[in-house]
């Protein structure tokens, strides 16, 4: 069993052999971004929790990296493990309990999973990403960002308890008390420093509505004083902005602003003091389940269309106050994000920021700026590619932290 010389073939691992064909290859040195590709020796499927730590052992014992990996949409190769092993984790998907106060789930279950658990029961994860095919696992070894992490921090926030297989392939159930070492490396730990295996996180009530308000602006100024306000009042539930360009060569400001409530309390309408042009704002009323997923229909528009498997260079940086307006103008100024692409902009206090993994810049108001880019050509794929390194330069520069790549 040693000396595998690059091959796993004939090598029994716990929960089987590892898969070491051309399709299992290629398939684990993809990902949603299709900018990098890197092949593993094997792909491992296991389909009992059991199985993982002592994979884990073996493969360690081989010197082989182990990358765990759920739904594949990272951008960067997150979950691509060169010359080591993948451990596919979307056999695991149960969600095993849901109280009033928490959920009990597997790693490899997606954030829609849990949501279609807990809501018959009036509760929700407080912290949801804009697109719920994440999996658990997936989010919470980069931190979970989302509208209401103003509120509630990341989604590695909001874990109570994981139970996680160490590097060294020792299966640790860890929380803030038990085993914190473990639980604080794990949480925003790029799937480097353990495999999450099952997550409890905390629930919220849910209200039943939201109602969307889309805040419209000319001047990127007036823009992020209105998130600043939005996020220090802490008037709305879930607070998000992006910009796009306009086709004309400009870009335009939206703050997308959303209060829950429960009829027959009336829907909140918190708009006073804000600076956007109000004849152009507008909003709808939606039920919470559908404001949840919200991006279902245009996923599903863009993967009937294409651009849903096109090349994604994403860059999400984390930046402080103090220098988000310079480098979102810089960053406005480089190649477009494409016709599908967007810009995301959005204000976090650094105090609801908990997680130690998680990389946060030394201010106490911090914008995520997420350059969510789609290139429909191989020059496109290439400047955004050199771009993004520019702007990634120019961030870290400021003050600011790469979220993710
Ligand atoms: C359309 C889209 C929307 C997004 N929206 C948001 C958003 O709103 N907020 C946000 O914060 N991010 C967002 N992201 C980024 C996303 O959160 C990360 O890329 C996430 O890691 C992807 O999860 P995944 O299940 O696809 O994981 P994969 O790509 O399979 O893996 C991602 C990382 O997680 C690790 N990992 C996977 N499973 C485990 C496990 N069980 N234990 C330990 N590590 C594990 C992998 O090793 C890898 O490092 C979005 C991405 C896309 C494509």
């Amino acid at each position: 069993m040693t000396g595998f010389g690059g091959t796993l073939r004939g090598v029994d691992f716990p929960g089987g052999v590892p898969l070491t064909d051309d399709a299992a290859l290629d398939w684990a040195a993809d990902d949603f971004g299709h900018v990098v590709r890197r092949r593993p020796v094997g792909v491992l499927r296991p389909t009992s929790a059991d199985d993982v730590p002592a994979a884990v052992r073996l493969a360690r014992a081989h010197g082989l990296t182990v990358v765990p990996r759920a739904e594949g949409h990272s951008t960067g190769g997150q979950a691509q493990a060169p010359g080591g092993l993948v451990l596919d984790m979307t056999g695991f998907r149960t969600v095993h309990r849901v109280t009033s106060e928490h959920v009990v789930v597997d790693a490899g279950a997606r954030w829609s999973d849990v949501l279609a658990a807990t809501l018959p029961l009036g509760v929700t994860p407080p912290v949801l990403t804009d697109y719920l095919g994440l999996s658990v696992g997936g989010t919470l070894s980069v931190g979970g960002l989302g509208g209401a992490s103003h509120r509630f921090g990341a989604q590695t926030d909001t874990v109570l308890e994981l139970d996680a297989v160490t590097p060294d392939g020792v299966r640790v159930t860890c929380s803030p008390t038990r085993h914190p070492d473990v639980f604080d490396a794990v949480r925003a730990g790029g799937g480097r420093r353990g495999v999450i295996l099952r997550a409890t996180v905390r629930l919220v009530p849910a209200h039943t509505h939201a109602r969307c308000f889309r805040l419209r602006y000319d001047r990127v100024g007036d823009f992020l004083r209105d998130q600043r306000l939005l996020a220090a009042e802490r008037r709305f539930d879930h607070l998000e902005g992006r910009a796009r360009p306009d086709g004309a060569g400009r870009w335009s400001f939206r703050i997308d602003a959303t209060a829950y409530f429960t009829p027959p309390a009336p829907p909140p309408e918190p708009l006073a003091g804000l600076r956007d042009r109000r004849e152009a704002a507008d909003a709808d009323t939606a039920t919470y389940r559908r404001f949840a997923n919200r991006m279902a229909d245009d996923v599903a528009a863009l993967r009937v269309l294409g651009p849903w498997r096109w090349p994604h260079p994403w860059l999400t940086v984390l930046l402080p106050d103090a220098t988000v307006e310079e480098v979102l103008t810089a960053s406005l100024a480089g190649p477009a994000v494409g016709g599908n692409g967007v810009v995301l902009v959005y204000p976090v206090p650094r105090a609801v920021l908990r997680t130690p993994g998680l990389r946060v810049p030394d201010s106490p108001l911090v914008f995520l700026l997420a350059l969510l880019r789609t290139a429909d050509s191989a020059p496109a794929l290439r400047a955004m590619v050199e771009d993004n390194d520019v702007l990634r330069r120019l961030c870290l520069a400021a003050g600011g932290t790469t979220y993710l790549l």
